[in-house]
């Protein structure tokens, strides 16, 4: 996720990154204030007067935002979950945890901290507004003060609804997590809550299309459309975690796997192996030595006429760290590896020794079965 945010500066050790779809907000917010909102609050300005203050405002606003993010990342790095970073995209604020809490208290302090702070922030800004307007400071002034409190009593309201991920989902989940101890079940309820609320937002969205406001119908869409992948995906992880967790390769690699030989042509190869055992991805090996391994991808750099007179040994991979995991490899490790790599099939090695092969079909078997006849 994210692949494209910019780091802008470090606070107190957190990386605060801003992706570039936070721009389109950024603009969004910008002319939209100026266009309308201060116009409306208050009437008479020139419209220099409005865009610079609705700049102030917007900048207003993504220090809110943050400060938002850094309260979740503050409270969690004090109950031992290390953040990775902060980062500003075309939908808020993202803290993105290192590791998931251990706890549901835990994660109800983390999740509750956000909403706390623009709680907070909105009560800062309507004091500061009620004392512009008291000191006799420039409307102006007042006018921005008071759309920062707005923005974040919004804020502060639209998190707290109990739809995952959200945060109020997040306390959700933390509340059933904490009272049964069963995280899948609390996260599969939260998503549920949070896929409801996603068609909720997407129904509003297009009734708002058909009368005519196009900008927030379409706006109420992209945000149900996002929420509702981050449910399923959340979902997904649980169940992957839970499932995997404490779980080693060796518990789930095929032993004693297919091999073939140097001096095997690959047209027997092919015949031999490849079709006859169903299998597209093959160790090589010369007695008990490991050597390589050769797949599909080698085979379909070779020319089919010439596979009678190649051998095996001509055009297999040699060792290589990329397709080789050790036995003691716990399961969420391999799945993070195949996240990040793309890299699906492995020999299993330990010592020089092949110990075994896994593919992330096996692993979709595994949590497929899972699923079916839950064993915990
Ligand atoms: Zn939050």
């Amino acid at each position: 996720m994210f692949t494209n945010a910019v780091k802008l500066l470090s606070v107190n050790k957190f990386d605060i990154k801003v992706d570039p779809s936070w721009l389109i907000i950024a603009a969004l917010v910008t002319w939209s204030l100026s266009q309308q909102f201060f116009p409306d609050a208050l009437p008479g300005q020139s419209p220099q007067s409005y865009l610079a203050m609705a700049i102030i405002a917007m900048l207003g606003l993504f220090a809110s935002l943050l400060l938002h993010e850094l309260a979740h990342s503050v409270v969690a790095r004090h109950l031992g979950v290390p953040i990775k970073s902060i980062t500003l995209f075309l939908f808020g604020g993202v803290a993105e945890l290192e590791a998931e809490p251990k706890s549901g208290l835990t994660e109800f302090w983390i999740a509750i901290a956000g909403p706390l702070m623009s709680l907070t922030l909105a009560l800062g800004f309507w004091s500061l507004s009620g004392a512009a307007t008291l000191t006799g400071l420039a409307p102006a002034v007042t006018s921005v003060l008071s759309y920062l409190a707005l923005i974040n009593l919004v804020l502060a309201l639209f998190n707290m609804v109990p739809a995952f991920p959200l945060d109020g989902g997040r306390v959700l989940r933390a509340y059933l997590w904490h009272r049964s101890g069963d995280v899948l079940a609390a996260t599969r309820t939260a998503a549920r809550s949070g896929t409801f609320f996603a068609y909720f937002l997407m129904a509003l969205g297009v009734t708002a299309l058909f009368q005519g406001a196009i900008v927030a119908g379409l706006w109420q869409i992209m945000i149900g459309g996002f929420v509702l992948m981050a449910a399923r995906a959340a979902y997904t992880n649980q169940l992957t975690k839970s499932v995997f967790d404490g779980h080693k390769v060796a518990g789930l690699m095929t032993r004693d796997p297919i091999t073939a030989q140097p001096e095997m042509t690959l047209a027997a190869f092919v015949n031999q192996i490849m079709l006859k055992r169903n299998v597209t991805f093959v160790p090589v090996t010369e007695g008990s030595v490991l050597l390589g391994h050769i797949d599909r991808t080698v085979l379909s750099g070779i020319d089919r006429e010439n596979w009678a007179s190649t051998q095996v040994g001509d055009v297999f991979v040699g060792l290589h760290d990329a397709v080789m995991v050790a036995p003691d490899t716990l399961l969420p490790a391999l799945m993070e590896r195949i996240r990040k790599t793309g890299q699906r099939k492995f020999m299993v090695v330990s010592g020089h020794q092949l110990q075994g092969v896994i593919t992330l079909s096996d692993l979709a078997a595994y949590l497929n079965q899972s699923v079916q006849s839950p064993a915990k």
